[in-house]
C-alpha cells in the first residue's frame, strides 16, 4: 500500500460529491427477521468500533473522496446503542469529512436505545434527521417479528424525536402473519399522526436462514401471504397520500421535501462510500482508480463500452475490522457505460419520478417498456415542458420486480 497522501491528485478538478455511509454492526437483540451484518450486544467491541471506522473514514478522506459530502448515513444495525461513543462518532466524522452547508446527516435508531439525552446531544453535534425502527404500533405483530420493544416504548420514541427538533422517518413492516388489516389501519393512522415526516412502509420477506424461516419451515408460523402484503401495501399508499405524504419511491413516502435524500443518492446512481464492516460502496471508474492505485486493489478493465462504476463490499467480520479496518474489498464489480444506464433506469422507475425517453433509449430498454406499458406497469407522461417520462403505474408498484427486472435484462437491439 502506497501513500495515499503522496498520490492524491489536490490539484485536480472539484470532486465529485460522494455520500457517505457508516454501518454500526451492532444491536440489542436479533429480530426474527433479520439477516442484516449485526451483532447483539458485543458491547466490548463498541469502542474499538468507533476507533476503526473514523480511523478508515479518515484514511478514505486522503483520496479527496470526502471533499464534498451531500449527505452521511448512519445506519445499521442500531447505532443509538453505541450511546456516547456515537456522538464521538458523528463529531469524528464531521471533522473528518468535509460535509456541504446543507447536508442531510441521518442516524437510525430503534425505540429501545432512543434516549433523549443521547438524542439532544446527536442534534447538537449536527444530526438533522433520525431513522425510526417502529415496524409495528400492535404488541401482537412486534412478537412475531422478534422486535425487542413494544408499542408503548415505540411511541416514547416518536415523542422524544418529535420534541428534538429534528426531522424523523418511521419503518413500518406489513404482510406479517398474523397481522389483520384493522391492526395495519391502526399503525398507519398512529404512523400519520405521531409526527414523522417520512415513511418508508416495507412487505415482510422470510430471509434464508433467520429464526422466521425456521420457525416457517417448521409450520408454527405461517408463510407471509403476498396478497396481503400487497393489499396493506395499497392501503399503505392511500391513507399516506391522504395524510400528505404521497408515495415517491417503491416504498418511501413524505411530505413534500423532505423525501430521504441519501437514498435518493442510491436510486440515481450517485457515488456512495461505505464504512464499516459489510458496508457497501459504489465510485465512479475514475473515483475507484485512484483509491484501487493507492492501495493496490484491482483496477478497473480497459473494455469498450469503457468502465463507469464499481461496486464493492468490504465483507470483513466485525473481529477482522476492528483489527485492520483497511482491509481488501471482496470481489470489485465493474460496471461499463451500458450497464450503468440500465442500472440507472431501473433503480429510476423505483420512483414516481419515473425515466427520460433518454435515459430509456441510453440504457437500450425502449422495447421493454413498451411491452410493460402493453401489461399496464409503465406509462409515458408528458411534463408542461413537453418532456416525455416513463412512470411506473399502480399495478407496476405491485409487481415492481417484473418490471424492474424487465429493465435491467433489456437488450439493446442495436448492439451487436
Ligand atoms: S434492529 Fe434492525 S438490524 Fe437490528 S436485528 Fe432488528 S432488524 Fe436487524
Amino acid at each position: 500500500m502506497t501513500d495515499p497522501a503522496a498520490s492524491s491528485p489536490l490539484a485536480g478538478p472539484a470532486p465529485e460529491p460522494v455520500s457517505l455511509y457508516v454501518h454500526v454492526p451492532f444491536c440489542v437483540s436479533k429480530c426474527a427477521y433479520c439477516d442484516f451484518y449485526s451483532r447483539a450486544g458485543g458491547e466490548a467491541l463498541r469502542r474499538p468500533f468507533v476507533d476503526a471506522a473514523l480511523f478508515e473514514a479518515g484514511h478514505w478522506s486522503h483520496y479527496d473522496l470526502l471533499d464534498d459530502v451531500p449527505t452521511l448515513y448512519i445506519g445499521g444495525g442500531t447505532p443509538t446503542l453505541l450511546g456516547d461513543d456515537l456522538v464521538r462518532l458523528v463529531r469524528g466524522l464531521i471533522e473528518t469529512a468535509r460535509l456541504r452547508a446543507d447536508a442531510e446527516l441521518t442516524v437510525e435508531t430503534n425505540p429501545e436505545t432512543t434516549d433523549a439525552a443521547l438524542v439532544a446531544a446527536l442534534v447538537k453535534e449536527g444530526v438533522n434527521r433520525f431513522s425510526l425502527g417502529v415496524q409495528s404500533f400492535d404488541d401482537d405483530v412486534l412478537r412475531t417479528l422478534g422486535r425487542c420493544h413494544d408499542a408503548e416504548r415505540a411511541r416514547a420514541a416518536t415523542r422524544i424525536l418529535r420534541d428534538s427538533g429534528a426531522g424523523f422517518s418511521i419503518d413500518l413492516i406489513c404482510g406479517v402473519p398474523g397481522q389483520t388489516t384493522a391492526s395495519w389501519d391502526a399503525t398507519l393512522e398512529e404512523a400519520v399522526r405521531c409526527g414523522a415526516r417520512h415513511l418508508s412502509v416495507y412487505p415482510l420477506t422470510v430471509e434464508e436462514g433467520t429464526p422466521l424461516d425456521a420457525a416457517v419451515r417448521a409450520g408454527t408460523v405461517p408463510a407471509p401471504d403476498p396478497d396481503d402484503a400487497a393489499d396493506m401495501m395499497l392501503a399503505a399508499e392511500m391513507a399516506l397520500a391522504a395524510a400528505g405524504m404521497p408515495r415517491y419511491e417503491v416504498a418511501s413516502y413524505a411530505q413534500p421535501g423532505h423525501e430521504s435524500r441519501h437514498n435518493l443518492v442510491y436510486w440515481t446512481g450517485g457515488s456512495y462510500l461505505g464504512v464499516g464492516p459489510h458496508a457497501a460502496s459504489m465510485l465512479t471508474a475514475e473515483q475507484y482508480r485512484r483509491v484501487a492505485e493507492g492501495e493496490g486493489w484491482a483496477t478497473p478493465p480497459a473494455s469498450e463500452p469503457p468502465c463507469a462504476r464499481a461496486r464493492f463490499t468490504r465483507e470483513a467480520s466485525l473481529e477482522e475490522y476492528v483489527r485492520r479496518p483497511l482491509a481488501d474489498p471482496g470481489p470489485v464489480e465493474f460496471l461499463d457505460a451500458d450497464e450503468t444506464a440500465r442500472e440507472d433506469a431501473m433503480l429510476g422507475l423505483r420512483t414516481t419520478a419515473g425515466i427520460t425517453a433518454a435515459q430509456a433509449d441510453a440504457a437500450g430498454a425502449v422495447e421493454a417498456l413498451v411491452g410493460l406499458a402493453e401489461q399496464g406497469l409503465v406509462r409515458v407522461t408528458e411534463s408542461a415542458d413537453g418532456e416525455s417520462r416513463w412512470r411506473t403505474t399502480e399495478q407496476g408498484w405491485l409487481l415492481g420486480n417484473r418490471v424492474f427486472e424487465a429493465v435491467w435484462t433489456a437488450e439493446d437491439p442495436s448492439r451487436p
